[in-house]
């Protein structure tokens, strides 16, 4: 059987079907970042990403934003968190023919995003490769009382979505600010119940937060804010790297919130979480009721 066969989902469940974890892991794979037993009041938080040339970026693409998307990726994994970004260590593959001034270019954007989040450079490693590859691995702490996971979605949550979503392929993927204060404002303000950042698509982000706390959801077409690149509504609920947050909290208090807003981000309330019985539906602009499949990218 070939890896595509398979697909990225289900391997990375076979790796978690495989692993043992000791007893300091409160959360490991299948969340924007593991979550570890640190102090009294707070949670450690471990995420990692990579960006690989010809996949995530083109060598056409401005060195600094690509080192920015590789720090800001991470950052954004972690706010989805609740928390906040503390130490960073950087592995770079780079050809031996590159042009220097690409590669300071990258850690140009890499520390211009760290510098912006309070992110610690810490270390890494370097090695020859034939492609460019940028892996950041990044910590970060949280109060115990603002972890937000996948898994905590309840009946009549209202869900939102900060910013606006699809056609990020054209430009924000490379030079988006992940949603770090809107984060913290969120969790520290409000009890919030579930959220993830949108890296692969509103659909199969929002997908994995119903499957995580076995829900389901109703989301309404003429709510969802779709950004003036997306190419139409549906490959919209389906582009990734958005990299803003889709978060739900109690019904009730969707109200305060819209109302307190203190950000020029945009945020939208898009539907409600239902019961897993009924499944995971939008209601069309016309009033239809469509069944969703929560598709959206995968990268294989
Ligand atoms: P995100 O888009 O938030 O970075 P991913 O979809 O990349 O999350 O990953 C989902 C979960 O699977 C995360 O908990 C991540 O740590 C884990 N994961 C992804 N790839 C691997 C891997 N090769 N080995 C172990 N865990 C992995
Ligand atoms: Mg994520």
């Amino acid at each position: 059987m070939r890896l595509k066969d398979l697909g990225e989902f289900n391997f990375i469940d076979r790796i978690n079907k495989a692993v043992k974890l000791s007893g300091r892991v409160i959360k490991g794979i299948g969340d924007d970042a593991a979550v570890l037993r640190y102090s009294k009041d707070k949670y450690q938080l471990l995420t990692t990403d990579m960006l690989v040339e010809g996949k995530h970026f083109y060598k056409s693409d401005k060195a600094e934003l690509v080192g920015k998307k590789a720090m800001s990726c991470n950052i954004s994994d972690i706010a989805a968190m609740g928390g906040v970004p503390k130490f960073a260590v950087i592995s770079v593959g780079l050809p031996g023919s590159l042009d220097l001034k690409y590669a300071e270019g990258l850690y140009k954007g890499i520390k211009k995003a760290a510098d912006m989040f309070g992110v610690d450079l810490v270390g890494g490693d370097t090695v020859g490769s034939g492609k460019i590859v940028i892996n950041i691995a990044l910590t970060g702490e949280v109060e115990k009382k603002n972890l937000t996971l996948r898994s905590g979605a309840k009946e009549n949550d209202a869900i939102f979505i900060t910013g606006y979503i699809g056609g990020s392929i054209k430009l924000k993927h490379l030079n988006f600010t992940p949603r770090l204060k809107e984060a913290r404002f969120l969790v520290n303000n409000f009890k919030i119940n579930s959220m993830i950042d949108v890296s692969d698509g509103l659909l199969a982000d929002l997908g994995h937060i119903l499957k995580e706390s076995n829900k389901g959801a109703i989301i309404y077409e003429n709510r969802v804010p779709v950004s003036k690149s997306a190419s139409n509504f549906n490959s919209a609920l389906r582009d990734g790297e958005d990299f803003e947050l889709v978060f739900t909290l109690p019904g009730p208090v969707a109200g305060r919130l819209k109302k307190i807003w203190p950000f020029k981000t945009k945020i939208s309330e898009i539907g409600r979480i239902c019961s897993s019985r009924k499944g995971f539906f939008l209601v069309r602009k016309t009033g239809k009721a469509e069944k969703i499949k929560p598709a959206g990218f995968a990268h294989f």
